[in-house]
């Protein structure tokens, strides 16, 4: 009889074809099935051919192939298709056998998909993979959440197929019941908007603030991925910025500003809203997005109102520093306020969060990896109680050395009038997280006035309210 397979594979695209070629080559035996099931005949022949792979033409044969308790991963376009691949799953499985879905599927969907796969008796796992195409081959950074159960069966593969950090320690761990996984994952992804948008808005200013040319960027990329800011977004900035077209011009000048989005860094933003948290740099980045894909009109009213001329005459070596203080500084309020998110989540849906084991899961393999993560390991480490990042000692330090460079740079944009939305909106959320009193005593006094909305008062205990008739009618 031939070997039964470790795992079973839905979905031959990009991601899964990658990932089944890294379980194999980690020693596991892999059923393959795809809806368009040519693809399986053509990756059993091509990439896959002579390697531990079982070919499947029908989810029967795929499950038929499988070790028990069986696992069923799917890599299939997040929404529908996992639904309906999950129906014609359950009639082939057994008591105990594990459903994964491994694409990037909304977390109430997670939460609501695995309520339905245990209530039929079997188990299910949501997982978050990160590191696109190449991570998926060489390992990427997994967030799995779901049926707890399930985690034993499942430990090995993950562990062994995931992106190792620290001399073989892996980015992969259980993150906690239900839809976890895939929420963690939706926060890297936020992360990540974040991450690229302060960037570009650093090119920019390089760019036309400092009239850097491109190997210049490249170089100062470069410099700055061997320091502090060092992480997989800064280094593949520095290529990119290297990179030129057929004509020698650098490519990014040929690429049309338009920002396209798959949708979870929106739901990250209307997550925020949902729990009241202030994640004001990710919602910009999201913001930042939607407005460059407003091309025509910007495109109209580039030509009503014209730029402002652009003068810099201080010191650009001075002002560059300041620049990556402010990329850093940006970078610390929005770790700091997904971090904000992940905890109230965790209080809302009981899950129970290691924080710093999640930045340790995201410390190799996936698009957000960076050095600044062992940080907040380190933070939680010190103190697994901490409130807020920002009130740990290393981070204080961090962000108050940051500030004086930054608000240099936020100032110089703003007066030349190129925007910076979250370097901004970053140092805007730091000045309010740092200020004793805000103006929303005013705000709570006109609430009052139009809707007899009440307030509470300085000199009284906190849960008593009150109302004045501001008018002096009725
Ligand atoms: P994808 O383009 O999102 O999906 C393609 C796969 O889904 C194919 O197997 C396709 O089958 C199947 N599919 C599409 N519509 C279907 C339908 N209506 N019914 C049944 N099957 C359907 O593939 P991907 O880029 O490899 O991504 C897979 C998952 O991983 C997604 O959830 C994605 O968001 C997530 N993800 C992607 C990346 C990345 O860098 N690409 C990174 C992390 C996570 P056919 O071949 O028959 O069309």
């Amino acid at each position: 009889m031939t070997k039964l397979a470790d795992i079973g594979l839905i979905g031959l695209a990009v991601m899964g074809e990658n990932l089944v070629l890294n379980m194999e080559s980690k020693g596991f035996t892999v059923a393959v099935y795809n809806r368009t099931t040519s693809k399986v005949d053509k990756f059993i022949e091509g990439r896959g051919a002579g390697k531990n792979f079982i070919g499947a033409h029908s989810i029967k044969e795929l499950v038929d192939a499988l070790e028990k308790p069986r696992k069923v991963m799917m890599l299939v376009k997040a929404g529908d298709p996992v639904d309906s691949f999950i129906e014609q799953i359950i009639p082939h499985l057994e008591e105990g056998d594990i459903i994964i879905d491994g694409g990037n599927s909304n977390f109430t969907d997670t939460i609501r998909r695995t309520e339905y796969v245990e209530g039929k008796g079997f188990r299910f796992i949501g997982t978050g993979v990160s590191g696109g195409e190449i991570g998926a081959l060489r390992g990427p950074s997994m967030m799995p959440g779901g049926s707890k159960e399930a985690w034993p069966h499942v430990k090995e593969i993950f562990q062994s197929i995931s992106a190792k950090v620290d001399g073989g320690v892996p980015c992969c761990d259980w993150v906690g019941a239900d839809g976890a996984g895939h929420y963690v994952k939706m926060i890297h992804n936020g992360i990540e908007y974040g991450d690229m948008q302060i960037i570009s808005e650093a090119y920019q200013f390089m760019k036309d603030v400092l009239k850097m040319n491109y190997d210049e960027m490249h170089e100062t990329f470069k410099k700055w991925n061997t320091g502090e800011l060092d992480s997989y977004l800064i280094e593949i900035t520095a290529d990119i910025l290297a990179y030129k077209d057929e004509d020698g011009e650098p490519m990014v000048e040929k690429i049309l500003d338009t920002a396209g989005q798959k949708g979870t860094g929106k739901w990250t933003g209307i997550e925020a809203m949902h729990l009241g948290v202030p994640l004001t740099l990710i919602a910009e980045s999201v913001f930042s997005r939607f407005l460059s894909a407003q091309l025509d009109l910007r495109d109209q009213a580039s030509q009503v109102f014209p730029a402002p001329e652009i003068s810099f005459e201080g010191d650009k070596t001075e002002m560059l520093e300041n620049l990556k203080m402010a990329v850093y500084g940006a970078k610390l309020i929005s770790y700091a306020q997904g971090y904000n998110l992940l905890m109230e989540a965790s209080k809302a849906n009981n899950w129970d969060l290691k924080y710093g084991d999640i930045a340790l899961v995201w410390r190799g393999g996936c698009i957000i990896r960076s050095a600044f993560l062992s940080d907040i390991k380190k933070a939680f480490d010190n103190n697994p109680a901490l409130s807020h990042l920002l009130l740990d000692d290393f981070f204080k330090d961090k962000v108050q050395a940051a500030q004086p460079g930054w608000r240099k740079v936020c100032a110089t944009a703003i007066t030349n009038g190129i925007p910076v939305p979250t370097l901004s909106a970053a140092l805007a959320y730091f000045d309010g997280f740092r200020t004793k009193r805000l103006p929303a005593n005013l705000l709570q006094a006109q609430r009052d006035y139009f809707g007899a909305h009440t307030y509470e008062r300085v000199d009284k205990p906190r849960g008593e309210f009150f109302h004045t008739n501001w008018t002096g009618e009725g």
